[in-house]
């Protein structure tokens, strides 16, 4: 009898898992508590795939061989309570694609930075001539690829709850960019949400590879509590190594077994200390696969960003307007201010995690001139910043908040909307919040 697999959520991981499955022969059936997206719907009925939508009926889940779970499901819902109880093995996308991959897969995870130097590390091996598909959190499903591309190497984002629900997979380069407070809530403190990070570097073998950031504290203690297999490659703008990535004067020096690779700073096509961090992470693992290092400078002088990161939107009037939507935790705010011009316009709000505002005080107190808060609740930013900033102005739609900034700003300040917060409150998701903030910049 064939193996029957059960898929919780139909979205684009859970679709992909559905096809993969369905191509190997199991016994399918998708089940969503929520509605399902039409071209889903369709993919699923193309497919012949069996669905249900806006419910869990427990006989046609509980009888699975194995679930898949969709990574933006959590643990604790009811169904998956009941999985664990009946001893259901319960996986991600990630883990049972790679049952059917032998690419070579480049994983990239963190707190910040992962869809950066996913896309930057992707871009490098393209334009390198390697045959090379993109997977995990962003772009298609990995799964559906695995069913329907022949890649032979695959550059991976991969979420802590993406890596939750892994047990067999294997990174042959794992690259872990920091690891900060975020998705508290859906952890048992910090020690959960690091460990899950960490589950980036299980069932490595001494030929694999482990890019990490030697600056991060976390990452540091950790390490010295755990015994790493993988070849360690570290980057690092304080330290330098024999073997790694680091900073000298304005420059950056790559180094893997006898190849050096120097560029500089200025000629990184991403600006900004993160993004250096980023550039230095990708540029490792491009010289681990060998890319020849003309060809990694020229990509990393080419790279056009990734939108809702630190996006450059419009200057009107001589007021700069950037887009960092996707910083919804406080460290990636911090590096939205260290990078930006003073005097600012900031907005900030929404979903609060469980944010300490505290670690940005001096920078706000150096660069910004005025707040605008741009969520339902926004006591704790007047709160944290309410003695230092003198005008801090609460808004609910993102038109209010540009015109509020407009209004406010002067000939030569940049208005930043970098929230430290997710999105959910007043948006469908941060994609949504950055889009309704550049159509109200355009339509100044
Ligand atoms: P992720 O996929 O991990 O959420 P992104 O690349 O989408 O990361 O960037 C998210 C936010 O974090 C952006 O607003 C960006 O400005 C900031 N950021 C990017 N890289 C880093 C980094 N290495 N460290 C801290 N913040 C970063």
């Amino acid at each position: 009898m064939s193996k029957r697999i059960v898929i919780i959520g139909a979205g684009e991981s859970g679709v992909g898992s559905a096809i993969l499955a369905q191509k190997n022969g199991a016994d399918v059936f998708v089940s969503d508590f929520g509605e399902i997206k039409p071209k889903y719907k369709q993919k699923l009925d193309d497919n012949k795939i069996s669905w249900e939508e806006k419910k869990h009926t427990n006989e046609l889940i509980l009888n699975a061989d194995e679930i898949i779970k969709s990574p933006g499901i959590p643990e604790k819902v009811a169904i998956v309570k009941y999985a664990f109880e009946k001893g259901i093995p319960v996986i991600s996308e990630i883990e049972y694609a790679s049952r059917y991959s032998d690419a070579f897969k480049i994983c990239i995870t963190g707190s910040n930075g992962k869809t950066t130097t996913t896309m930057l590390i992707y871009h490098i091996l393209k334009n390198a001539g390697l045959n090379v598909g993109l997977a995990g959190n962003v772009g298609q499903s990995w799964a559906q690829q695995v069913a329907e591309e022949n890649y032979d190497y695959y550059v991976i984002e991969l979420s802590s709850f993406q890596l939750d629900g892994m047990y067999n997979f294997r990174a042959d380069i794992a690259i872990l960019m920091n690891i900060t407070p975020d998705h508290l809530d859906r952890y048992n403190g910090m020690q959960g949400y690091i460990d899950s990070k960490f589950r980036i570097l299980q069932n490595q073998t001494k030929e694999d590879v482990f890019i990490y950031c030697a600056d991060d504290e976390v990452t540091k203690t950790e390490l010295k509590k755990r015994e790493i297999i993988a070849k360690k490659l570290p980057f690092s703008l304080r330290e330098n190594f024999i073997e790694g990535a680091y900073k000298e004067n304005e420059t950056i020096k790559i180094k893997y077994q006898s190849n050096e690779l120097t560029m500089s700073i200025n000629n990184l096509a991403l600006k900004g200390q993160h993004n250096t961090y980023n550039s230095m992470a990708a540029g490792i693992a491009s010289q681990v696969l060998k890319i020849r290092k003309d060809d990694i400078r020229e990509s990393l002088s080419n790279f056009q960003g990734v939108e809702h990161r630190l996006e450059h939107v419009l200057k009107v009037h001589g007021i700069e307007f950037v887009n960092d939507s996707k910083a919804t935790n406080v460290n990636s705010t911090w590096y939205a201010l260290e990078s930006v011009a003073n005097d600012l316009i900031w907005i900030v709000g929404g979903t609060d995690k469980g944010n300490d505002y505290s670690i940005l005080v001096e920078l706000v107190k150096k660069k910004v001139k005025a707040i605008i808060c741009l969520g339902k609740d926004n006591k704790k930013i007047h709160k944290a910043f309410g003695e230092f900033v003198e005008t801090i102005v609460d808004v609910e739609s993102a038109s209010e908040a540009v015109k509020t900034a407009y209004y406010l700003a002067r000939k030569g300040d940049s208005v930043l909307l970098s929230p430290a917060c997710a999105s959910f409150d007043l948006f469908d998701n941060y994609e949504d919040r950055g889009n309704q903030f550049k159509r109200a910049v355009r339509e100044l």
